[in-house]
């Protein structure tokens, strides 16, 4: 029995992050430490655009492909127009160099008034992503999110309505959302059906809202085991649907781990849930095959490309896959996985 990977394949481009801190933001969200995650200080968004500048000229210099720029690290659609109108005529600028073949932006839900989308994609943007976080009014308002599960909805409209590819992130574990509550939102994704999906584990770090509850004893993140179940199945839901979760936790960094204080990090995350998640796709394909032809079957053949994935780090999951029945693995020049 031949099947494909699950995991839909990602774009070739590289992606540009310019991280804009806070910029635009209404409020300090209790979880968020943008700085810290993203390792850049708050500073004026014409510094930036000069340093992203130079970057651009460096690359093209040396003849280095096109990128993606992504305004990531604040709520894009509020800063003051005359910003956003500087950072989008810079991307307008390097793509008639041909050194930008795209843009996008994050915001949150209710920063899209109607005709904003329309707006941005006027000016050349090509997608935004929706801090939702979650859909949960009882968890946004528990948060202090300023929002409701509607707004992202929404939003979310809006956008595809502007012609523009939308991209959504959720907060797995922030204050009043439980795994239940995660499942429920990951179906809301599902049905939104996302060009991408960024899922960010909540965690505590210094100098945020959230680290002060977890100190009186009144927030307790998720351990690492229950995240990456919970991630596991939110990667099937999402791969079935041919979404792309392109980010898996917060990049490791080194002001995000002096920052750290508590929560589910662990710097092989991503891999780890993507592991788990291909597991259990494969141990659905031994049961499918297995009712299908009366027995179990014994070898997997596994495109040699996904050879450090199948088993996880350390080959912590290779007993599984023996519990399975798979006691032989070929490693194979294919796209596809064979059982027989
Ligand atoms: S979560 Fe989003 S809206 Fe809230 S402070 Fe961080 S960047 Fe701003």
């Amino acid at each position: 029995m031949i099947f494909p990977h699950p995991e839909p394949q990602t774009p070739r481009h590289r992606i540009l992050p310019v991280f804009l801190p806070f910029a635009g933001c209404p409020q300090r969200c209790v979880f968020c430490a943008q700085d810290a995650q993203t390792g850049q200080s708050v500073e004026p968004v014409a510094d930036v655009l000069r340093r992203v500048d130079a970057i651009l000229e460096e690359r093209a210099r040396h003849n280095r492909p096109a990128v993606e720029i992504a305004f990531y690290g604040g709520t894009f659609s509020a800063l003051p127009e005359d910003d956003q109108h500087a950072c989008l005529a810079l991307a307008a600028r390097w793509r008639e160099r041909g050194m930008v073949v795209a843009v996008r932006c994050s915001t949150r839900p209710d920063a899209l008034p109607p005709g904003k989308a329309e707006a941005l994609a006027g000016l050349g943007m090509n997608l935004i992503e929706l801090g939702v976080q979650t859909f949960d009014d009882t968890a946004l308002a528990h948060a202090g999110r300023g929002c409701h599960g509607d707004d992202a909805l929404t939003a979310a409209r809006r956008v595809r309505d502007a012609g523009l590819g939308l991209g959504l992130q959720l907060l797995p574990g922030m204050p009043g959302v439980t795994p239940d509550i995660f499942r429920a939102d990951m179906k809301v994704v599902a049905s939104l059906r996302p060009d991408c999906l960024r899922l960010y584990p909540c965690l505590v770090l210094e100098g945020t809202g959230l680290a002060r509850l977890w100190r009186e004893g009144r927030y307790g993140p998720w351990d690492v085991d229950t995240t990456l179940d919970v991630l596991a199945d939110a990667l099937l839901l999402a791969w079935g649907q041919g979404i792309r979760v392109i980010r898996l936790g917060l990049a490791q960094d080194e002001g995000l781990r002096a920052a750290l204080l508590a929560g589910p990090w662990h710097p092989a995350l991503g891999q780890m849930a993507k592991a788990e998640a291909l597991l259990r796709h494969i141990a659905s394909q031994v049961a499918y095959f297995t009712a299908r032809h009366g027995h179990t079957p014994h070898r997997l053949h596994a495109p040699a490309r996904w050879r450090g994935l199948l088993y996880g780090q350390h080959n912590r999951l290779a007993s599984r896959y023996a519990a399975l029945g798979l006691t032989e693995v070929v490693w194979d020049d294919t796209e596809d996985y064979t059982l027989t």
